[in-house]
């Protein structure tokens, strides 16, 4: 009976199940909020570092909506686990949000590069973002989902930085993943869509800055052009919900930069 009162809702995910890579902390953790409040039947978990604040988010939303599962993204034996036993649980997976990243421990110019360190990130960023997207995508085929993929890719996706070489790079991989795969999934109806930030605090840029949030928050306010929002979380939630829900049914392929117009004033015409 509760299923169907929530597929009748007018909830923009009503009986949906998802998955969120990463969706402990930070954009992945709001994320499973929204995805929760706008219906999903459940939403998984993935995470790997933060398995208490994992359960925690699950249970503040509730044993029956959310579930925590411990997944290193890098491996692939745990990922598709990960989606196997989501299909075995809840019959199917609609929604695969392949989140989970690391920011450059420290700076990587080119003449400094840190293969070591490069290595590493890519194992994250690159590697584990393309897994949970192979995987869902072939339980997706095989259930005969018209599902939808999103990655968090960032602004640092289609610019170059003076210092996080590396990350870049990573960044610029998931447009490419991204593109490859829409093109590749679409006569399966499937959708594959990136959302790309600018700057904001999570626990990843207090870390990586050295700073609270508030701080943090202050140091891209400088950085960016729209007056009068701050971006935070519920930003890129709320544009992750739009592509993965029914509003954007014929929308694949896209980079969705949420970056208050920061790409489009770097390149500002001089006339
Ligand atoms: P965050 O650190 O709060 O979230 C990242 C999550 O990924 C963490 O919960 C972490 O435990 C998890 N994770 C890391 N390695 C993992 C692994 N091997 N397996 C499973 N989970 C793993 O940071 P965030 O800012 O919310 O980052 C989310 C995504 O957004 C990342 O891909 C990041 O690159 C991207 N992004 C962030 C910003 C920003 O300014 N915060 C801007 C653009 C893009």
């Amino acid at each position: 009976m509760a299923e169907v009162s929530s597929t009748n809702s007018g909830l923009r995910l009503a009986g949906k199940v998802a998955i969120v890579a990463g969706g402990a902390s930070g954009i992945g953790k709001e994320t499973v909020h929204v995805f929760a409040e706008q219906g999903a039947r459940m939403v998984v978990i993935a995470n790997i570092q933060d398995e208490e604040l994992g359960k925690q988010v699950a249970e503040s939303i509730g044993i029956h909506k959310c579930t925590y599962i411990h997944c290193d993204v890098v491996d692939e034996d745990q990922v598709k686990n990960l989606v196997q036993s989501t299909v075995d649980t809840y019959g199917h997976v609609d929604i695969m949000f392949s989140n989970a990243g690391i920011a450059s421990p420290s700076d990587q110019t080119v003449l400094e590069f840190d293969i070591s360190q490069a290595d590493h990130l890519f194992s994250i960023n690159v590697r584990g973002m393309a897994l949970c997207v192979k995987h869902a995508a072939r339980a997706m085929v095989k259930g005969q989902v018209r599902g939808s993929i999103v990655c968090t890719a960032s602004v640092a996706g289609s610019h170059g930085s003076f210092k996080i070489t590396d990350y870049v790079m990573s960044k610029h991989a998931i447009i490419g993943l991204m593109g490859s795969a829409s093109i590749q999934l679409a006569k399966h109806g499937i959708r594959v869509n990136c959302v790309s930030p600018s700057g904001l605090a999570t626990p990843l840029t207090c870390k990586v800055l050295d700073a609270g949030p508030e701080t943090v928050e202050l140091i891209y306010s400088e950085k960016k052009r729209l007056e009068g929002v701050i971006l935070n979380t519920k930003h890129i939630a709320d544009a992750v919900l739009f592509l993965a829900s029914k509003d954007f049914d014929f929308v694949t392929g896209l980079d969705l930069r949420v970056d208050g117009s920061y790409i489009a004033g770097k390149y500002e015409l001089v006339l």
